[in-house]
């Protein structure tokens, strides 16, 4: 009877906005102790938008900002990316010529651009991405940065050459029911926590909103494996859950024993997730792992 229980498990997730791939992932979900959540376009929605935009520099005014900076955004898939393009395009910005485009996964995006009949680098991105370019960020422009980030909005830093000249802060919503299934994980006796490439900052005003206690921000893709590894080996028979949408979680998500992937995300991450939230709400997740539950009792 053990694949027919697995056959109609499977197939009432389907019903219930789950797809399960295969029995096994069924069974592991019993041994599952600890559940890690992606920050954006996870426990947030991942469409950011543009809250502020400073400028530091008087030849560059907002809307010359926002025009550079979508230019550079162009290369991007990243949540972030959308944000910022969609703003310059409700403003009706045009995008500027750009040379030698590229993005770096976790940090950001850089390319040369011709300002006034002048060509000059420009970076995006974030501190370790500006660090990498040998930009120093003074303390004045922290004290203005540090406000945002501890209201949990994710700031990316603009920089000409070697000096930043403007900042664009973006703000993401909070998932619906991200809380009430945070509660919930924990009161089944699940550890919870939150992986992000975020500011710490950022991470906490989030985690704290939800109710997660464990959070960790400035990770790279390559941070968020190493972590989840830690976790594993501490407890091996107890397995690691990632949920990720697939976008610089993808390395992640593939280091767990369980991946769970949001619907709207990357295609790498929905073509290897155990399970996909088809609908892409949270509350699903506790269906899953109670589902997993009643088809091996069904089993036994
Ligand atoms: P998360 O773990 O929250 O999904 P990411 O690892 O995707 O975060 O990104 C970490 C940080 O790197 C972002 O908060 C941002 O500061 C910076 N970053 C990444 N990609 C971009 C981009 N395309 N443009 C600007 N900044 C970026
Ligand atoms: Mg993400």
């Amino acid at each position: 009877a053990t694949p027919t229980a697995i056959l109609v498990g499977t197939t009432i997730g389907a019903e219930k906005g789950l797809l399960i791939k295969g029995g096994d992932i069924l069974e592991q979900v019993k041994n599952l102790k600890t559940i890690v959540f992606d920050k954006t376009g996870t426990i947030t929605e991942g469409i950011p938008s543009i809250t502020t935009i400073l400028s530091f520099h008087p030849e560059f005014n907002h809307q010359s900002i926002l025009q550079i900076a979508s230019s550079l955004e162009m290369v991007s898939n990243h949540p972030l990316a959308q944000g910022i393009i969609k703003q310059a395009q409700n403003q009706s910005l045009t995008t500027l010529k750009t040379h030698e485009l590229s993005a770096v996964s976790g940090k950001g995006v850089k390319g040369i651009i011709e300002i006034n009949e002048q060509l000059s680098w420009f970076y995006l991105g974030n501190p370790s991405w500006l660090e990498d370019h040998q930009i120093s960020i003074t303390t004045e422009i922290l004290e203005q940065v540090n406000p945002l980030e501890a209201q949990g909005k994710t700031v990316v830093y603009l920089a000409q050459n070697s000096h930043i000249v403007g900042v664009i802060a973006l703000g993401d919503k909070i998932r619906p029911f991200a809380r009430e299934t945070v509660k919930n994980l924990q009161n089944m006796g699940l550890e919870v926590m939150i992986m992000s490439g975020d500011r710490p900052d950022v991470v906490k005003y989030i985690a704290e909103k939800v109710g997660i206690e464990q959070y960790y921000g400035d990770l790279t893709p390559q941070g968020k494996c190493d972590l989840i590894q830690q976790i594993q080996q501490k407890n091996p028979h107890q397995l690691v859950a990632m949920v990720g949408d697939g976008i610089n979680d993808a390395p992640a998500m593939s280091t767990a024993q369980i991946a769970i992937a949001m619907a709207q995300g990357a295609e790498v991450a929905l073509k290897s997730a155990g399970i996909v939230l088809t609908r892409g709400k949270l509350p699903d997740l506790i269906t899953a792992i109670n589902l997993s539950k009643m088809t091996l009792k069904k089993i036994k």
